[in-house]
C-alpha cells in the first residue's frame, strides 16, 4: 500500500482551494505581456499598498534576521487603541484564513460538526473537513445566509457556526439587527465565527458594531483581515476578536511565529491610515456602479454585493472565463461554490473595470 493511502480518509477527501489565477501564470500560458493583463479575481485592493504601510514595511528590513514578536504586541496594541478591546481578546493570524483554521483545530474534530451556508466562503468546508469534522451545509436563501435554517441545522454535535458578512463570493449582506437576534438564539456552547473580511466596504447605513456584542456573547468570534480594504493580501495578516477563554484556546493551536515582522508593522500602520481606507471605499463605490451599469447594459443578471466584488450570470461560465483569459482578463469562476453559471469579478481601478467591460461582450459572443 502507498503511504499516501494510509493518510486519514478525511484528508484524502479534501478538494483543494482554487485561488485566482496569478498574472505571471496567465502570461506564461497565453504568451501575453504581464503588463497587459488585468487581474480582478481575488478581491485585492487595486490601489496597491498604502504609503503608511509601505514606510512601515521598509523600516523593518534591518530586523528580518530576528524572529517576529510571537505575541504581536505592537499590532495588538494598535487594535486595542482602534477598537477599545483588551489584549487578551485578540488573536493574530497569518491572514484571517489562519484564524478560521485555528477555530477548526481548537473546536472541531471527528464526531463534531460545523454549520455554514451554501455558497459561503470555501474555507469553512475546507477547514471543517481537514479537522475530520462533519460539515452541515444549509441551503442559501437568495444566495445569502438563511439564519433561521442555520439555527435549525445546529445539532448537539455542532461546535461552530461560520457566517461571512458580507459573504464571498455572493456579496450578500445580513443587517446587524438580524445577526444580533441570531446570536441571542444560538446555544451558548456553539462558537459563532462572524467573518467580516469585507466589513470596511460596508456603506454607512449598513454598518453595525459586532465588537460591542462581545461582552454579551462570549461564544462570538469576530474575524477580520488586512488583505482586502487595507491592501495587504500578500503579507498575510488578519485577526480574531473574542472572549479571552476562546482566544486562549486558539493561541494553543497557533504557530508560534505565524505573522511575520513586515506584516505586523504594516498592519499596525494601515489601521490608522484613514485616508487610504476612505479612498479604497470611494473607489469601490464608483467601480461597483461602473460594473453593474455594464451588466445592466448587457442584460446580465448580477447579485447586489456589499463587498469589493460582484457575481454575475453568464451561462457557460467555463467558456466565458476562458475567452476572458484569452483577452488577458482574469476573473473568478465559482463553480466550486455551486454556481457553475456565474463568474465573480473584483472591483478594480476604473481603467481595469473598463478593460473587463470591453472584453466581456466578446467573451459572451
Ligand atoms: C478573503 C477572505 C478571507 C481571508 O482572507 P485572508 O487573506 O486569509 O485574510 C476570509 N473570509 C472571506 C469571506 C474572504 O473572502
Amino acid at each position: 500500500m502507498h503511504l499516501c493511502d494510509l493518510a486519514p480518509a478525511h484528508i484524502q477527501a479534501i478538494s483543494p482551494y482554487q485561488p485566482g489565477k496569478p498574472i505571471a501564470e496567465l502570461a506564461r500560458e497565453m504568451g501575453l505581456a504581464e503588463s497587459s493583463i488585468v487581474k480582478l479575481a481575488s478581491n485585492e485592493n487595486p490601489l496597491g499598498v498604502g504609503e503608511k504601510a509601505r514606510d512601515a514595511i521598509l523600516a523593518t528590513l534591518g530586523e528580518l534576521a530576528r524572529y517576529p514578536d510571537g505575541n504581536g504586541f505592537e499590532l495588538k496594541d494598535a487594535l486595542c487603541r482602534r477598537y477599545g478591546v483588551a489584549m487578551d481578546e485578540i488573536v493574530l493570524g497569518n491572514g484571517s484564513n489562519d484564524i478560521l483554521e485555528m477555530v477548526a483545530g481548537a473546536f472541531l474534530g471527528p464526531g463534531r460538526a460545523a454549520v455554514y451556508a451554501q455558497h459561503a466562503f470555501a474555507v469553512y468546508p475546507l477547514a471543517t473537513q481537514a479537522a475530520g469534522a462533519q460539515g452541515i451545509q444549509v441551503p442559501a436563501r437568495n444566495f445569502g445566509h438563511d439564519l433561521e435554517a442555520m439555527l435549525a441545522a445546529i445539532t448537539p454535535a455542532t461546535r461552530v457556526v461560520f457566517i461571512a458578512n458580507p459573504n464571498n463570493p455572493t456579496g450578500t449582506f445580513i443587517p446587524g439587527a438580524e445577526l444580533e437576534a441570531f446570536l441571542a438564539r444560538v446555544p451558548a456552547d456553539v462558537l459563532v465565527v462572524l467573518d467580516e473580511a469585507y466589513t470596511e466596504y460596508l456603506a454607512p447605513e449598513q454598518r453595525y458594531d459586532a465588537i460591542s456584542w462581545l461582552q454579551r456573547y462570549p461564544n462570538l468570534l469576530v474575524s477580520r483581515t488586512f488583505s482586502k480594504a487595507y491592501g495587504l493580501a500578500g503579507l498575510r495578516v488578519g485577526y480574531g476578536l473574542g472572549n479571552p477563554k476562546v482566544i486562549d484556546l486558539l493561541n494553543r493551536v497557533r504557530q508560534p511565529f505565524n505573522v511575520c515582522i513586515p506584516a505586523l508593522a504594516a498592519a499596525a500602520a494601515a489601521l490608522f491610515d484613514e485616508d487610504y481606507l476612505r479612498r479604497s471605499y470611494e473607489l469601490n463605490q464608483a467601480g461597483m456602479a461602473q460594473l453593474t451599469g455594464g451588466f445592466n447594459r448587457l442584460g446580465l443578471d448580477w447579485i447586489p454585493s456589499a463587498g469589493n466584488f460582484v457575481a454575475f450570470k453568464v451561462g457557460d461560465a467555463a467558456r466565458v472565463n476562458l475567452r476572458l483569459l484569452q483577452q488577458g482578463v482574469i476573473v473568478r469562476p465559482i463553480g466550486g461554490y455551486g454556481m457553475p453559471e456565474w463568474l465573480r469579478v473584483s472591483i478594480g481601478l476604473g481603467s481595469e473595470n473598463a478593460r473587463f467591460l470591453e472584453a466581456l461582450p466578446l467573451a459572451l459572443d
